[in-house]
């Protein structure tokens, strides 16, 4: 099989020598065809120059520079679209993160698995090795709501190590947090998936780019990937439906209210309880509505605009094939 593996990279200057070392001994002795597409995702660190001098000795590296910082899933997205360029045969497009805390060896066992004839393997860091209050945690939770929320098992989303059939890959569109969600849309899209324990270990080198905070833009990422996916053929369903519970809940207050004041004799006036209800309820769900629709409403700019969420500044290790798809 023809396996390109994508990796974003950001800041990760004294990874890239042992991680690309690392690619070689797990693919070099495997029965696969292969090329690392390493997309520098605007370092600032002199990673920049380390990946020219790799992409420059090494015939297997590929280079992809952005012009600037655009995030883990843009830069992803970019490795994505070259790793589906015409020309590629039939094959496999492995993911996997830059800081050598996936396991390179376990690439050719997601590669192996995904040959048995599904549209993508994905990991599972069984033993996670990151802090669990501020990263495994709230994992845990996301990975609990999505598979909720979308009637999809998955263990573990967040997992970077994922196989998926080139075929496939190149259907992907992805923004904002999204890449976490790619087994989802791949299951929407009618492809067999399957999970497999994969290898996780501590950073050696450099730090960690997130923290607690990227969970507000997944879960609002997860509202776009539920409504699309579920509501996208009567979206009223769901607003009507919240309505409908807002109006309930206006109404059985409005009621106890009148019940309060009628057969209780309650003075009601200036009832702190009753306002903050009010207020909450009913502001509080218009604001979260208009927030969705905002939302909606932005990603549907995005996809109908076509427009990619990266602009490439230069390539290296593409050969004859250069200049290459992205160029802005
Ligand atoms: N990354 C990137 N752009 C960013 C942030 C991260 O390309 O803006 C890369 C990073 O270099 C690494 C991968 O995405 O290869 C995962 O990042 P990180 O290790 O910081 O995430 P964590 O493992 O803590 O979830
Ligand atoms: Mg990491």
């Amino acid at each position: 099989m023809h396996v390109s593996v994508v990796v974003p990279i950001y800041n990760e200057r004294d990874n890239v020598e042992p991680l690309c070392d690392a690619l070689r001994n797990s693919l070099g002795p495997s029965a696969h065809d292969y090329e690392l597409i390493l997309v520098d995702d605007g370092s600032t660190d002199g990673t920049r120059e380390r990946l020219r001098g790799l992409a420059a000795e090494r015939e297997e590296v590929r280079l992809v520079e952005l012009r600037r910082n655009y995030g883990q899933t843009a830069a992803m997205s970019a490795g994505l679209e070259f790793a589906c360029r015409p020309g590629l045969p039939e094959g496999a497009v492995v993911t996997i993160d830059g800081d050598l805390q996936n396991d390179p060896a376990d690439i050719p066992l997601v590669v192996d698995k995904l040959a048995e004839g599904y549209g993508m393997v994905h990991g599972w860091r069984r033993n996670r090795q990151d802090k669990w209050l501020s990263r495994k945690l709230p994992s845990l939770l996301a990975n609990r709501l999505i598979s909720w929320s979308t009637g999809f098992k998955c263990r573990d989303l967040g997992c970077t190590l994922k196989a998926i059939r080139r075929d496939i890959a190149a259907d992907l569109r992805l923004y904002g947090e999204m890449h976490r969600f790619i087994p989802i849309m791949v299951h929407w899209h009618g492809a067999r998936c399957t999970e497999i324990p994969t290898h996780h270990h501590p950073r050696l080198h450099g730090e960690s780019k997130y923290g607690i905070g990227r969970t507000f833009g997944v879960l609002m990422d997860l509202v776009t990937i539920v409504y699309l996916t579920r509501f996208s053929q009567n979206p009223m369903r769901l607003f009507g439906g919240l309505g409908a519970v807002a109006t309930l809940l206006g109404g059985a207050m409005g009621v106890v209210s009148l019940a309060m004041k009628l057969f209780g004799g309650a003075d009601l006036t200036g009832n702190p309880l009753l306002y903050a209800g009010c207020f909450a309820g009913l502001a509080g769900l218009q604001l979260l509505l208009m927030g969705m629709i905002a939302e909606m409403a932005s990603r549907t700019l995005y996809e109908s605009q076509g427009s990619r969420p990266y602009a490439i500044e230069s390539t290296a290790g593409f050969g004859a094939q250069e200049p290459l798809p992205g160029r802005a």
